[in-house]
């Protein structure tokens, strides 16, 4: 039997250590940096103190742990993934130290499957090493849920692809050495045949920022999603990831791994809101008891924890398919997660907010921060709608229509059988 619930005891004190120095040494980073300097490589900060937190990750074997072991990972798996990232979850600047930061770590996971040794080296292998950062540009400002509206073209020149289009919402593109460009190369088939993934590095001539956007509290102008101009960039012809015509089977190696790696970070972030609420509901006084002796917030605290456990359980199954079945076979399992996660976070931590009164919707607790990671959730990596539609899909695949005019549930029919089936006794049983 292999229903088996338990961290072994060598992994567990890993998760101990991380927790600790998560907690000791990434989070002041959180209060003391804004979130964008995450991926500000030449910002100070992360010479002087990331680097050396990072050789300690590598040192204690943890770095990048969603690669194999062949490519500079732990290749550990991952259900061992999912228990470590449910506590960087915990911070925004986790898993820079970890190397295992959206959207890189994705990146890297295509970079490693479908790159070519000369694109690994030039690409992958700073990318690993936490040298650069990158950039994933799929989304086109008319419609980022319908790949079929996408325009952004290349267009073959001898030697080199021309690149004419924009893009929204290009994570990062400010900071990063390079960018994987979804681009139409063949307007005359459907687009699921027609796009490629083109590897652009930043610097080239014809990468226009128009400008960087913001998300929640962000001032205009100074967020880190790119509103980009590719104007006549050109790349060389072997700069295409996997082939022309793969871009399709590449983002969904892509994004199925960032969506469940999402969704490993929001239980740890479930779960802090949740250490928050149960702390709050145990040091707040209200009309003569305790906020946790009211049974309307007991029922908040009994709410969060079984949504948390249903989340954490769900999460951890899916990251169990992914490693035992494999990822390309988890779409159902990844879509499931996908859409929860949104709905969980937003519920448990509006309730920890709700809980802390004023003191939760201001700028002096994390948690209005953290509610606002909920739509991002529902939206980033495909709208929950979409995904509602992946599961509906895949769920109704294992079923056919009733045979006759009846449901095959239906009382009349199946009583009817079931008492031909036992006649003899109900004879016996009517003559006594
Ligand atoms: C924080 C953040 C980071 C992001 N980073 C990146 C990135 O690095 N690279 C990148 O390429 N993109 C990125 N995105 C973009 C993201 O992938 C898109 O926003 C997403 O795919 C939705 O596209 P859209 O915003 O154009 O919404 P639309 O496609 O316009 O959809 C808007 C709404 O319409 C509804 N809808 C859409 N389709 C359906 C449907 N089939 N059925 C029912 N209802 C539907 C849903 O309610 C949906 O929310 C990021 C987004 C966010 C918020």
């Amino acid at each position: 039997m292999g229903w088996d619930f338990s961290t072994d005891p060598e992994y567990q004190e890993q998760l101990d250590w991380v927790r600790d120095f998560v907690h000791d040494e990434i989070e002041p980073l959180d209060l003391a940096f804004p979130h964008h300097i995450v991926y500000d490589k030449s910002h100070p900060v992360h010479r002087e103190v990331v680097k050396p937190l990072q050789a300690e990750v590598k040192r204690r074997g943890m770095w990048a742990w969603h690669l194999d072991r062949e490519l500079g990972g732990t290749g550990e798996g991952q259900v061992k993934l999912a228990l470590l990232n449910e506590i960087l979850g915990r911070s925004s600047w986790a898993p820079m130290v970890f190397g295992a930061q959206a959207p890189d770590s994705g990146n890297a996971e295509i970079l490693a499957t479908y790159g070519t040794e000369e694109q690994k080296a030039k690409y992958l292998q700073p990318l690993l090493d936490g040298e650069i950062v990158s950039c994933f540009s799929m989304t086109e400002p008319q419609g980022g849920a319908d790949p079929g509206v996408f325009q952004c073209a290349a267009v073959r020149d001898g030697d080199e692809y021309v690149i004419n289009g924009e893009k929204w919402f290009s994570s990062n593109l400010r900071y990063a050495a390079f960018a994987i460009v979804m681009v139409v190369t063949d307007p005359d088939v459907p687009i699921y045949q027609g796009a490629s993934m083109m590897l652009v590095p930043t610097d080239s001539p014809g990468v226009n920022i128009v400008r960087n956007v913001g998300i929640g509290g962000e001032r205009l102008g100074e967020g880190s999603h790119a509103y980009v101009r590719y104007e006549n960039v050109r790349v060389p012809a072997d700069h295409v990831l996997g082939g022309e015509g793969q871009a399709f089977v590449i983002a969904q190696t892509r994004l199925g791994g960032g969506r469940i790696h999402h969704a490993m970070r929001s239980v740890g972030m479930c779960q802090r809101a949740l250490d928050m609420l149960c702390e709050r509901a145990l040091s707040r006084t209200t009309q003569g008891s305790l906020l946790a002796d009211k049974q309307m917030v007991q029922q908040y605290v009994a709410d969060s924890w079984i949504q948390l456990h249903q989340f954490r359980l769900q999460v951890m199954h899916a990251a169990w398919v992914c490693e035992h079945v494999g990822g390309h076979k988890a779409r159902l399992e990844i879509a499931g997660v996908k859409v929860a996660t949104a709905k969980v976070l937003q519920e448990i931590v509006f309730r920890a907010m709700h809980l802390h009164g004023a003191l939760g919707v201001s700028n002096e607790m994390p948690l209005i921060g953290m509610w606002t990671t909920a739509p991002v959730m529902g939206i980033a990596d495909g709208p929950t709608e979409v995904h509602q539609v992946t599961i509906a899909r895949q769920v109704l695949k294992s079923y056919k229509p009733a045979a006759g005019p009846w449901p095959s549930e239906h009382l009349p029919g199946r009583v009817a059988a079931a008492r031909e089936k036992f006649a003899s006794l109900l004879d016996e049983q009517a003559m006594l």
